[in-house]
Parts: C-alpha cells; sequence; structure tokens
C-alpha cells in the first residue's frame, strides 16, 4: 500500500547524542519531508541562526501562543519553554511529507497521544553517559552548570526510553544514520486507521 498522507518521526535524546549530525546524514535519503523547526524562549547558541534552528522567543510572546493554541505540543526543558507549531505541520502532512520533530521525552508523550496512529518515535543515545559528558564538554558551547544540568536531565529521560518505538545508539555515525535511515523509510508506511478500511475494501475487489 503505498499510501501519501504524510507522517511523523519523532527524534528525542539527551543533547550530545548526535542527533542533528545523524540527520544530516540522511536527510537527503530519506525522500519528501519537513524539518519541524520549534519555538523556543531559550537563548540564542553561537552558530545558531533565527529561524533556522529555532524561532527564538521572549517568554511573553511564547506565553501568548499558548494561550492562542498555537502549539501541537509545548514543554519547559532545561529552564526554558520548547514548543511545536501546529500550523506548519499540518500543512506539511497535508502534502504528504515526512514531519520530523526534534523534541524531548514529554512531546513525545504528547505527540504520540495526539496523532499516535501517523507517529513513529525514535530515542537516540549516546553509548554511555561518561561519553555524553565528553560530548558535552568538548562541544563548549555550554557552561558547566548547564552541562551538569544536562547530565542530570539525560539520566531522567533514558528512565523512559520505553516509551519509544525504537532505539538507537550513536557510537559510530555512519552505522546510527544506517539504522535511522531505515526507520524514517518504514516510518513513512505506518497506515493510519483511516485508510485501513479504505484499504481493505478497495484490496477485496472481486464482485460476490
Ligand atoms: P537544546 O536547547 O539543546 O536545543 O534542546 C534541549 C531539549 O529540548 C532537547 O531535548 C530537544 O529535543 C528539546 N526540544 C526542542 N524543541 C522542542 C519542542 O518543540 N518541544 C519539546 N517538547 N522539546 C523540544
Amino acid at each position: 500500500m503505498n499510501h501519501k498522507t504524510g507522517a511523523i518521526l519523532v527524534l528525542s535524546g539527551p543533547s550530545g547524542s548526535g542527533k542533528s549530525s545523524i540527520l544530516n546524514e540522511i536527510i537527503y535519503d530519506i525522500g519528501d519531508c519537513y524539518f519541524s523547526i520549534s519555538t523556543t524562549t531559550r537563548p540564542i547558541r553561537e552558530g545558531e541562526a533565527d529561524g533556522i534552528h529555532y524561532h527564538f522567543v521572549s517568554e511573553e510572546e511564547f506565553k501568548k501562543d499558548i494561550e492562542e493554541d498555537h502549539f501541537l505540543e509545548y514543554a519547559f526543558v532545561h529552564g526554558n519553554y520548547y514548543g511545536t507549531s501546529i500550523k506548519p505541520v499540518k500543512q506539511a502532512l497535508s502534502e504528504g511529507k515526512l514531519v520530523l520533530f526534534d523534541i524531548d521525552v514529554q512531546g513525545n508523550t504528547v505527540v504520540t497521544n495526539r496523532l499516535g496512529d501517523i507517529t513513529t518515535s525514535v530515542f537516540i543515545s549516546p553509548p554511555t553517559l561518561s561519553e555524553l559528558k565528553r560530548r558535552l564538554e568538548s562541544r563548549s558551547t555550554d557552561e558547566q552548570d548547564v552541562i551538569d544540568r544536562r547530565l542530570q536531565m539525560a539520566k531522567k529521560e533514558i528512565q523512559r526510553i520505553s516509551e519509544y518505538d525504537f532505539v538507537v545508539v550513536n557510537d559510530n555515525l555512519e552505522e546510527a544514520a544506517n539504522v535511522l535511515r531505515v526507520i524514517a523509510q518504514a516510518a513513512r508506511m505506518k497506515i493510519p486507521g483511516n485508510l485501513i478500511n479504505e484499504f481493505v475494501q478497495k484490496w477485496e475487489d472481486i464482485e460476490q
């Protein structure tokens, strides 16, 4: 069944797990897709651009968006708000695209509850906590207290990996990318509940 209804691929994992690097490896191999750009109140980091990595807004603007129901989901992570806007996601799904989300475990719960029948979720994990520490320290974009907070968060997040369809351990970038490529292709083929009946009816095309 080759349907074109759009699907969602959620990617979660601690900062430093290598989500962006893996995505960069596969982005041109997985067909028509849309990467959801989240809105956040966290300060912009060196090397980031507004509208590309995130939409950077004030807390006041973010709260207005919450009140006006603009978010599919939002969460308070590491002391800042992060949220996924509904409108571009709806648009991309209606165009049959695979929509990629880089969101935390709280966001995954909401998306899975709201759009579970078209959602596949993947937790990307560093091989160990000490490797994560090494990566975060060598990235040197964050202060030590921020790194410590991220490590504590990572310990909590790893407790919830059973909520995901797949876990990809990013020990070797190329291998992790190969696994995610396959998962992304399969995610597109997930059949939304409403299409199953339609498919069965068409499939039973013999006049009785
Ligand atoms: P960072 O500040 O390192 O870019 O992201 C911190 C965490 O926030 C990551 O775990 C990332 O997946 C999560 N995050 C980014 N955007 C969103 C979003 O729109 N919603 C939720 N729930 N989490 C997000």
